[in-house]
């Protein structure tokens, strides 16, 4: 009896441990929020214009648990607006950076999306608060495995992960109305436009993956052009090819 008690004490501090830990979380995840609405702010002009970043996307990112997608699930790690390792020498970008790239995308609620570079999952969670359905490439397997774990686990079930080179995209997804490239490459994928609905934009760190990238915006104005104009220069792992 006195055994019983004890195990039931036990489990009630622990469950309370959690659901304290869970509000700290939360309270880590808002400061999160404010401090890319600053960030957005006082950056507007000139990487946002006039528009600035829209609420549905700071919403997008107050709901999406960052904490879930990194390998210990800290949130004090995961709530700083910085990089997080993701493992396989890979990161998640900036919160900042993160929303927007999501914000230039410019996604709407019936939008298909392709992302390339699906890393641990979080940009691909992100895009599917906003879009009807996220396609995602990833060309590590063991990164997409997990990430698809993840994603199913917290019922995000309008993402579809890939392992695979995302260069040549995932026709059988699209066509797409945004396409979200998360590595950087010096050019961007003559498939991926092809992809590209007109009116959709495509969002990529264009550059050498050794230096500093353009934050790229491609707007696919007609069947056979395309509008391109640089946002920021940004810092991406290297966008990799596979050798078959
Ligand atoms: N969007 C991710 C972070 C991406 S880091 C997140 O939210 O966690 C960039 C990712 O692009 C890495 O995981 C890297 O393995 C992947 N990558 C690089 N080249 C690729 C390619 N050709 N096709 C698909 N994924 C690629």
């Amino acid at each position: 009896m006195k055994i019983l008690l004890l195990l039931v004490l036990s489990m009630v501090v622990v469950a309370r441990e959690a659901a304290a830990q869970e509000v700290q979380c939360d309270r880590e995840r808002a400061a999160m929020v404010e401090s890319i609405r600053a960030y957005a702010r006082r950056s507007q002009a000139s990487v946002l214009g006039q528009r600035g970043l829209s609420e549905r996307v700071l919403e997008a990112m107050g709901r999406t648990k960052r904490h879930l997608f990194i390998p210990e699930r800290s949130c004090s790690i995961a709530y700083a607006d910085r990089p997080a390792s993701i493992g396989h020498g890979q990161t998640i970008s900036q919160p900042f950076i993160v929303a927007l790239m999501t914000e230039l995308a410019e996604v709407t609620p019936d939008h298909v999306v392709l992302e390339v570079g699906t890393g641990s999952g979080y940009q691909a969670a992100i895009l599917a608060h906003l879009a009807r359905k996220v396609c995602t490439i990833e060309i590590v397997p063991s990164l997409a495995e997990a990430a698809a774990k993840t994603l199913k686990e917290f019922g995000y079930d309008n993402v579809s992960v890939r392992a695979g080179d995302g260069y040549a995209g995932w026709p059988e997804c699209g066509p797409f109305d945004a396409i979200v490239v998360t590595a950087a490459l010096g050019e961007v994928p003559s498939p991926l436009i092809e992809q590209l609905k007109v009116g959709g934009r495509l969002v990529m760190p264009v550059g050498s993956a050794y230096t500093s990238q353009q934050l790229t915006v491609v707007e696919k104005v007609a069947p056979d052009k395309t509008t391109t104009r640089a946002v920021a220069p940004v810092r991406f792992v290297p966008f990799t090819r596979s050798k078959d």
